[in-house]
């Protein structure tokens, strides 16, 4: 069973995917490619919260068996979102690690359910939450199950989707003593400056990195414009273990 402690031996931890699962053969596809090219997790996200209710919400249930066929056949590893309290449960047998968003950080009832088993959780920083907020987050799932992931916040600066705060996440990770990986996608929200935030945060001493990936990136149905391919994921991988290297050893 993988836990927070055996997930965390990846130094640094790799998760990718796709924004949104969007069909069986979408996701099959980027899971054993992103995989081959160094990905410990996948992310894997069957609802999505969006700002408008006519985007698209994610497949929901229906991706639940393409899910757990894909866990039999590519062999990684599940972080999974949940954006309601009973979609716990239902995700319970396919999910490896659950996920929080950002918009979610402080739905308390939502963080007392996924608190409820062992399972590692991924849980994003709210999009304007200081560190004692994203703490007492993680408080009410279980500090020890807890991997904290900046995402970027909202400030002044209006020159990327949001701005990454590496601060905060060093603060996290020093005075908290909390794992810390980044998400550059969200934080840059153009696909060119993604490997360059990975590298930042990696250069930060921070523990891995979050980032969209699909095989066609412009096949994606949300966050295309910050999705890279397959090809610079690994390039972007190669280098961000060779920086690790250099900033931990
Ligand atoms: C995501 O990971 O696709 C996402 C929507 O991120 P966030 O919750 O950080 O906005
Ligand atoms: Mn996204």
């Amino acid at each position: 069973m993988i836990n927070k402690k055996n997930i965390l031996k990846h130094k640094p931890l790799i998760v990718a995917g796709p924004c949104s699962v969007s069909s069986k053969e979408q996701i099959f596809d980027i899971a054993s490619k992103v995989k081959d090219a160094g990905a410990h997790l996948l992310r894997a996200q069957l609802w999505k919260p969006r700002t408008k209710p006519n985007s698209f919400q994610g497949v929901g249930r229906k991706g639940i068996p393409w899910i757990k066929e894909l866990k039999e056949k590519v062999e990684i590893p599940i972080a999974m979102e949940v954006v309601a309290k009973e979609q716990v449960n239902l995700i319970r047998e396919i999910a490896d690690l659950y996920w929080i968003g950002a918009r979610n950080m402080q739905n308390y009832e939502l963080l007392k359910e996924v608190g409820k088993n062992g399972k590692p959780v991924i849980l994003k920083r709210g999009l304007i939450s200081t560190v004692g907020e994203w703490i007492g987050a993680a408080d009410y799932i279980g500090r020890e199950k807890v991997i904290l992931c900046e995402r970027g916040i909202r400030t002044g600066a209006d020159s990327m989707k949001f701005t990454l705060d590496l601060n905060s996440a060093l603060v996290a990770k020093h005075d908290f003593k909390m794992p810390v990986i980044v998400d550059p996608s969200h934080s840059a929200g153009r696909r060119d400056m993604v490997p360059q935030l990975a590298y930042s945060a990696i250069a930060a001493g921070l523990d891995g990195i979050v980032i969209e990936t699909h095989v066609r990136p412009d096949l994606e149905l949300v966050d295309k414009e910050q999705t890279i391919s397959v090809d610079v994921f690994k390039k972007t991988v190669k280098k961000v273990k060779e920086l690790y290297e250099v900033v931990n050893h």
